[in-house]
């Protein structure tokens, strides 16, 4: 089959690439393929979109690749102390709507990122995402991309993605939540930093139904392209190349076993950021940085209980507008009803707090029936990149399926454990003003992995020096036709959600696809 282009993965990256090749060029002819299933009648379309609980754990088991059943929900605690007693298993650290990469108890035990996760379906893992999209702060924004250029292609990813911060209207308890975290933060941050409702991705109707944004949104009239084409079950196992060029991609269904080449124009590869340097390392497209310079945000996690009091005396002498009804709003069974934003701010707050506001717990606890305010903080920090921190492909061994088998090589660096105990102490802080913490989700360094936020390992250079995979258009070094993209290609640590800035880095690289076009 010819096409113009090929898209390998489905995720809001993929689809992003998608709709603004569409959009600029409504003749090209795109296809978009995906090793998943398809788990919604509405193609790509958020989990929490789904009303009806069954068909929503369904559509959480179809992603799982290899692991058919759902996990058991356990608490943050449990998880951590079964971590410690070296009972790991993917019921232990996995999460719904993802599957562990490598999930047998003898791999887990060799594998430095044991929690290490993704998902495999039609809209990957940005079906599942809690959507929260906060903008990179001081100290997290790509210092090779100028940055107006960067608040162009932010601000282009913000419209996509439908980014807004009243996703969930104001009640007495999201007043009191941001008043104490304003109050642990100070008035010492840069501007716009303080304390904030999370901007999430996401569109509210007139009366507060949230539709959550995940790929049937971000691709939007370009389902209805003709020359569009996406396709479930179909891997992409190798691309062939040439003297700098991607000649075909071979495909494969994974449910009929069919087998096709691909000739494109251009190639994009938006596997998320282990299966994109999978693809090319298959491929024998193995430059020197490739799934090197792995990062993640390590994360401290705890639950704390509203109390009841610090909420009567935040709002007596305020009119808080509340509209409970609104608040109740939701299709899903998310507890969630608020998320706020500590905003990434070096050097005043060098880490990212998000914290989840819930009117129920989302795990065992031995909170008491009628405090029904939980609140969740979790707090990232940043962790030095480094070459070692690296996915070690096999050379025999393969995946489930059937691609080259990932292990992975990540350490904490004595900067990288400082940098942990100062964000558990600022969390502590936080605690403290909030009142009590839940003994089932006290303070958690969550294993390495949980964050589900990887970077680095294709990630973009100014110059081929062996540290880079592509440029800062996210074309591979040495290649004309393919592209790259997904948090992989983010240069840089980040503690902050990177989804927001790998959408920002596909808006970029789709103008440079487009003039190629041209
Ligand atoms: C529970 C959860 C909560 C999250 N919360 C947030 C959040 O609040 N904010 C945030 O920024 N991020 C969050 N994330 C991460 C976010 O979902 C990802 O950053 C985002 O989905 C990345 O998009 P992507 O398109 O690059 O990759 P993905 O969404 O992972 O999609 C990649 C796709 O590629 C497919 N694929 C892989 N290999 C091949 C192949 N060889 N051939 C064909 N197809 C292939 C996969 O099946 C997959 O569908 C969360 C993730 C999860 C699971």
């Amino acid at each position: 089959m010819n096409t113009d282009i090929l898209i390998i993965g489905s995720g809001p990256v993929g689809a992003t690439y998608a709709r603004l090749i569409s959009e600029s060029k409504p003749d090209a002819k795109i296809l978009m393929i995906d090793a998943g299933p398809k788990i919604s009648d509405k193609i790509g379309q958020h989990t929490k979109n789904i009303s009806d609980q069954k068909a929503m754990e369904k559509a959480q088991i179809l992603s799982q690749g290899p692991k058919k059943t759902p996990y058991p929900m356990i608490s943050v605690a449990e998880r951590a102390m079964a971590v410690q007693r070296g009972e790991l298993s993917a019921d232990v650290l996995a999460r719904a709507g993802t599957h562990l990469v490598l999930d047998q108890i003898e791999d887990i035990k060799n594998n430095e990122m044991p929690s290490i996760s993704m998902s495999t379906n039609i809209g990957g893992m940005g079906v599942h995402w809690t959507c929260a999209c906060p903008t990179p702060g001081n100290g997290e924004r790509i210092p090779i991309i100028p940055t107006h250029e960067m608040d162009e292609s932010l601000a282009k990813a913000r419209e996509i993605l439908n980014v807004t911060q009243e996703a969930f209207p104001s009640s007495p308890e999201s007043v009191t939540i941001l008043n104490i975290l304003n109050q642990t933060l100070g008035t010492n941050h840069s501007p716009n930093r303080q304390a904030q409702p999370m901007p999430l991705a996401c569109k509210t109707d007139e009366v507060g139904n949230r539709y959550w944004t995940a790929t049937d949104v971000i691709l939007g009239v370009t389902m209805d392209n003709p020359n569009f084409e996406i396709r479930s079950d179909t891997i992409c196992r190798k691309l062939n190349h040439e003297n700098g060029k991607v000649i075909g991609a071979e495909i494969e269904n994974i449910v009929s076993g069919e087998k096709e080449t691909i000739n494109a124009k251009i190639v994009i590869v938006a596997a998320d950021p282990l299966r994109t340097p999978q693809l090319l390392w298959a491929s024998n497209i193995r430059p020197k940085a490739l799934g090197h310079y792995l990062n993640e945000h390590p994360f401290v996690f705890t639950f704390v209980e509203l109390d009841k009091d610090l909420v009567k005396n935040y709002s007596q002498n305020r009119k808080v507008e509340c509209d409970p009804s609104q608040i109740e709003n939701r299709k899903s069974k998310d507890p969630t009803i608020g998320v706020f934003l500590v905003p990434f701010d070096a050097p005043n707050h060098p880490f990212h707090g998000q914290v989840m506001h819930m009117d129920f717990s989302p795990m065992k606890t031995t909170v008491s029936d009628d405090s029904k305010h939980i609140v969740g903080l979790g707090w990232g920090c940043l962790k030095e990149s480094n070459f070692e921190d690296c996915i070690v492909f096999s050379e025999s061994e393969k995946d489930y399926l059937g691609m080259p088998k990932m292990n992975f090589k990540f350490h904490y660096t004595e900067n990288d454990l400082a940098t942990i105990e100062a964000a558990r102490v600022f969390q502590t802080k936080v605690v403290r003003l909030f009142g009590k913490e839940i003994k089932d989700g006290s303070q958690t360094v969550m294993p390495a992995g949980t964050s589900l936020h990887y970077e680095g390992t294709t990630r973009m250079g100014i110059e081929n020096d062996g540290e880079s995979v592509c440029n800062t258009h996210s074309q591979v070094w040495g290649f004309e036709n393919l592209f790259v993209g997904g948090n992989g290609v983010i240069p840089i640590a980040t503690a902050s959600n990177p989804t927001l800035t790998s959408v920002a880095l596909a808006v970029r690289s789709c103008e440079k696809i487009i003039e190629l076009l041209r």
